[in-house]
């Protein structure tokens, strides 16, 4: 069964779509996509990949924006979703 391959916006690396996070943008700000249900152009990218990204620029060309696009929202879901991996798994570090 064909798994569908995504690249990661911060770090390029081809990946299948179960681990990479879909972003989108809503009014001005980059927010998760879990479900991958969201219309409208989509971005992926690994979320340990969410400082590189930032640090690229990758969020406002990979949605061709003129502005610069906040990621608020999108700072505190990987927070959570970081901290909550560690605590399933204390020992992997
Ligand atoms: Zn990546």
């Amino acid at each position: 069964m064909a798994i569908p391959i995504r690249s990661c916006i911060a770090c390029r690396k081809r990946e299948s779509w179960t681990k990479v996070l879909r972003v989108v943008v809503r009014t001005g700000e980059v927010i998760p996509d879990p479900l991958r249900r969201e219309i409208g152009r989509g971005a992926w990218l690994h979320q340990g990949c969410l400082d590189l990204a930032k640090s690229r620029g990758a969020f406002v060309r990979a949605f061709r924006s003129s502005t610069p696009l906040k990621t608020d929202a999108l700072d505190e879901y990987v927070r959570l979703l970081l901290a909550k991996e560690q605590s399933d798994n204390p020992s992997d570090s």
